[in-house]
């Protein structure tokens, strides 16, 4: 089984869409093994999205997903990370085909419903930026 990390966003939260998400997550065969739901610091989300510091929509990005709470959740399944990147959809929903979550909940391309680890090795740092090891290890 492989791991990987989803960020239900704070579009999703604000329009009461989590548990929904939650559940086609689990309908896609996700094992929700970690779950926390916080609002995150501005350095916090500074440091989530460092990859994208250079890009246009940095400053944007950092202030949405510090708008409001979130949720992240550890999910496991086989071939867990192109899985979520396939049920996810594309970036912008418009782009994002029927029936994906984004094409479903998200509203723009930046307020996009969820977030997915684009790799396993993003996986394994993403999950250790937002759970403790410990927290990790009694979810296996
Ligand atoms: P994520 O990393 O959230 O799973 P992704 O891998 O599809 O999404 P990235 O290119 O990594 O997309 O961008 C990270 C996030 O930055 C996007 O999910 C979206 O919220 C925001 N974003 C990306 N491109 C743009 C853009 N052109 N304008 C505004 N926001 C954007
Ligand atoms: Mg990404």
């Amino acid at each position: 089984m492989q791991r990987t990390l989803t960020i239900i966003k704070p579009d999703s939260m604000e329009a009461q869409n989590a548990g929904n998400i939650l559940a086609h997550l689990e309908k896609e065969g996700f094992q929700i093994q970690a779950l926390k739901r916080m609002r995150l610091s501005e350095a916090q989300a500074q440091k989530f999205y460092e990859v994208h510091r250079e890009r246009p929509f940095y400053d944007s990005l950092v202030a949405y997903m510090t708008s409001g709470p979130i949720i992240a959740v550890a999910l496991a399944r086989e071939n867990a990370v192109p899985h979520l990147r396939e049920v996810m959809g594309a970036t912008d929903p418009a782009n994002a085909e029927d029936g994906t979550i984004r094409a479903l909940y998200g509203s723009s391309i930046e307020r996009n419903a969820i977030h997915g680890s684009d790799s396993p090795e993003n996986a394994r740092k993403e999950l250790h930026f937002f759970f403790s090891r410990a927290e990790l290890i009694a979810a296996e």
